[in-house]
């Protein structure tokens, strides 16, 4: 283990590389706490560069606490669409609201406050505890995490209750008291940027002869982590309906992904399956009863991949003569087809929607 003396020469290097290579963010330039959570949200699951533009229109859309409050799910899902991990914007439409009504529209100011936000859980309230007020909270994000375990060498699995604690005591011991907002986002951007996954630039890092791994050679071995996440795959089968220039849309609203976007009528099954298999099974029955001049057309087979799921769809455009008696149950709106892109849909579905 590393001197405790080196400690602080750990920060100060960490705060010195940061205020040479720092990117140029527009979270960086406010202590307004409410950018600062909705830019560490944003950027728990998505890379910089896409979240760039999310995070501007969010705020112009929703630039305080209390606009995001008011605003529909609806509309908070649409601002969100493309981003995926669809619980992220359901959590902070909860959590204005909370902030509204628990505390007088007052964004939290401690650390049991933050983590009592719906959502927020120890890394993001660190992040605004050091960040927008500079209190000495380490964060402990992904890439703080594997810094850490690779300076140190640290063996416990991070995926394990045991390995997290240990990289948290080390966060907090390594953590300049001082200046904790400039050391958390130096240490979040330096495994960003330097000490990354795959090819860390070791040869150029200004850390590298504080470092355990590098001296040992081990540097790829860390983070080490326990389980190999485990993918399952479904098959998605839409149907892109079009009759009298309308289209019936579904709302998702079980525990499952994209819970309460928009989607055409589906039929998931076990299975991959062709049409002619599809149309023995009761659920296309109930759909599209026996009508025999409905027209079904292949236009799209893609593999959609999620972190731990890959949707195998197919998309088919159906065509329902307008002369035709057609409906479906309540459980379908039924839309202008102009009016699709109102309804907050998930990255596949736009994908489609963009070809078709
Ligand atoms: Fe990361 Fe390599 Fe620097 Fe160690 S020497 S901190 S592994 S970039």
């Amino acid at each position: 283990m590393i001197e405790h003396s080196n400690f602080f020469v750990i920060s100060k290097t960490l705060q010195r590389w940061y205020e040479k290579n720092k990117r140029d963010l527009p979270w960086r330039k406010t202590k307004d706490p409410y950018a600062i959570w909705i830019s560490e949200v944003i950027l728990q699951q998505t890379r910089v560069n896409q979240g760039y533009d999310y995070f501007l229109r969010f705020i112009r859309r929703f630039p305080n606490v209390k606009a995001l409050a008011e605003a529909s799910e609806e509309d908070v899902l649409k601002q969100w669409q493309g981003l995926g991990y669809y619980s992220r914007a359901r959590h902070l439409h909860a959590a204005a609201k909370q902030i509204e009504e628990n505390f007088h529209g007052k964004f939290p100011q401690t650390y049991p406050d933050l983590l009592s936000l719906k959502g927020v859980g120890k890394y993001t309230a660190a992040a605004i505890m050091s960040i927008a007020y500079g209190a000495p909270f380490a964060v402990t994000d992904g890439n703080a995490s594997r810094v850490i375990s690779r300076l140190f060498m640290v063996n416990e699995p991070i995926d394990t209750a045991q390995g997290r604690k240990t990289i948290a005591e080390i966060a907090q011991t390594i953590l300049d008291p001082q200046h904790p907002d400039i050391h958390n986002q130096a240490i979040m951007d330096f495994g960003a940027t330097l000490c990354k996954p795959q090819q860390p630039k070791c040869i150029e890092c200004p850390l590298q002869t504080h470092c355990l791994a590098f001296a040992k050679n081990t540097v790829l071995k860390y983070p080490i982590k326990n389980k190999s996440t485990k993918i399952t795959k479904r098959y998605f089968h839409y149907f892109h309906i079009v009759y009298n220039n309308h289209t019936y849309l579904h709302k998702r609203e079980a525990d499952d992904i994209w819970k309460n976007l928009y989607e055409f009528p589906l039929i998931e099954t076990a299975n991959p399956s062709t049409l002619p298999e599809l149309q023995n099974t009761e659920i296309f029955h109930q759909i599209f009863k026996e009508n025999r001049s409905i027209v079904f057309t292949h236009k799209l087979h893609i593999k959609h991949i999620l972190s731990h799921q890959i949707i195998d769809t197919n998309f088919y455009k159906v065509k329902i003569p307008d002369s035709e008696n057609f409906s479906l149950s309540d459980e379908f709106r039924k839309i202008p087809i102009d009016n699709i892109s109102d309804f907050p849909v998930s990255r596949l579905i736009h994908k489609y929607l963009e070809k078709f």
